[in-house]
């Protein structure tokens, strides 16, 4: 299938002006040929020197598949072992890519290998083109890369593909893990809209309800197709992909990660930059997996007070710097930290409003599914659900809540809950 990216574009009815910078996206079985032809006689013809950056996975993965178009290009191949989108990484594709007269990258990989690709090509101001060799999370499209910079993590600007080649012949024979990873960081999309919802409700924040159909969208194809993928359908690989790329041109029509990263994507954030947990050896979409379980399970619990009655509004007492010295700063990211957080975005949270919107938010909370709604979906899809199965102890989840805020300027629902008391 080839998705329409047009009717992405354009005026909204929220006022403002669509854009999208993908020019085309084929998902299909054999798409990597229609990339070849496009290479040949096509669209990127003009393109006389490409390079294709890969790892050693995703480059057995998608080689024999890919054997004209990589005898076409220079092979950028980077080891798979401890690769992350981080300085280090960004490092070995430039040394690799130095000298060599490169007008276009092909990024064949998931998520790790796009983020660099996307990072060193608009560095050299050359295009990129996706290929996915796995469904596993859902940046292919992304205008930003989401890179652990000098230790913190942070979204740098970065080249959004002009095309994207999704073979399903590819993708839908990756290690299932990688797989169940993309429905989770899809199914965290709950969370990130919600959070979003909140804020638009409380501080006026804009929103464009066009993006959040999109989103919401996305989620209930890939909520038809979770048996599908755990029995192998090559059409349940290409839907799942399907949401994955529009979540994406959601995130493009908006110009930022707002619809689609929050609260749950904050915990997430916070165990990769190692603050108060070791190093978590877990994908992506697995440690978005527990966010979305955590949140759920606390959004949830002050819906309920709300509901009750007994939720109640305290005045803001400002950032937590005594906490963020003793854990950001033990690893040298107070500044840095405080850096990000400036300005503070609960300044834009009214106590009077914020008491005023308690009913309508507890409403914006209940439309989610409930956390045991919410445990079968990742359990159809084979996902990650226990806090333990990544190696985080379930002591740390209380100041993991408590800190993770911290780790992005974006105003979340559980970064609001420090003005909230609520009582069992
Ligand atoms: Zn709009
Ligand atoms: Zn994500």
């Amino acid at each position: 299938m080839k998705i329409n990216v047009s009717k992405f574009s354009g005026m909204c009815t929220c006022g403002r002006e669509h854009e999208i910078n993908v020019k085309d996206i084929i998902v299909e079985s054999g798409a990597v040929n229609s990339l070849l032809a496009s290479m040949k006689e096509g669209s990127l013809s003009s393109y006389r020197s490409a390079a294709i950056i890969c790892d050693e996975n995703t480059k057995a993965a998608a080689k024999k598949h890919m054997k004209e178009i990589w005898s076409m290009c220079e092979e950028i191949l980077l080891p798979s072992e401890n690769l992350h989108a981080n300085n280090h990484g960004v490092d070995l594709v430039r040394q690799k890519i130095q000298g060599k007269d490169v007008d276009l990258i092909l990024a064949v990989g998931s998520g790790t290998v796009h983020d660099l690709s996307r990072f060193v090509a608009y560095e050299m101001g050359i295009p990129f083109v996706s290929v996915p060799t796995a469904a596993s999370v859902d940046g292919f499209v992304s205008t930003v890369a989401a890179m652990t910079w000098n230790g913190m993590k942070k979204t740098m600007p970065a080249a959004a593909p002009i095309y994207v080649y999704a073979d399903s012949e590819i993708f839908s024979r990756a290690p299932y893990r990688l797989t169940a990873s993309g429905i989770s960081d899809l199914l965290g999309k709950y969370i990130a809209l919600t959070d979003w919802k909140i804020a638009h409700e409380v501080t006026g924040e804009y929103i464009c309800e066009r993006v959040c159909q999109l989103e919401m969208q996305a989620l209930e194809e890939v909520g038809k197709c979770l048996e599908g993928l755990r029995g192998g359908e090559t059409e349940a690989y290409e839907e799942l992909m399907y949401a994955l790329l529009l979540s994406g041109l959601a995130m493009q029509m908006i110009g930022n990660s707002r619809p689609a990263s929050c609260a749950e994507h904050h915990v997430s954030h916070l165990w990769e930059m190692e603050v108060i947990n070791d190093h978590v050896d877990a994908l992506h979409g697995e440690k978005v997996s527990i966010g979305l379980i955590l949140n759920t399970e606390l959004y949830e619990k002050i819906s309920r007070s709300i509901r009750r009655g007994t939720c109640k509004v305290k005045p803001y007492e400002g950032m937590e710097h005594e906490l963020i010295k003793e854990t950001f700063g033990a690893k040298g990211l107070y500044e840095a930290t405080m850096e990000e957080n400036t300005p503070d975005p609960m300044l834009a949270v009214d106590a009077g409003k914020l008491e005023k919107s308690l009913e309508a938010i507890a409403d914006i909370i209940d439309e989610m599914p409930k956390k045991d709604e919410m445990l079968k979906l990742l359990e159809r899809g084979g996902c990650i659900k226990d806090v333990e199965e990544i190696g985080i102890s379930k002591d740390l989840i209380a100041l993991t809540l408590r800190l993770s805020p911290y780790v992005r300027n974006r105003l979340s629902f559980n970064r609001m809950r420090k003005m909230l008391v609520y009582p069992e």
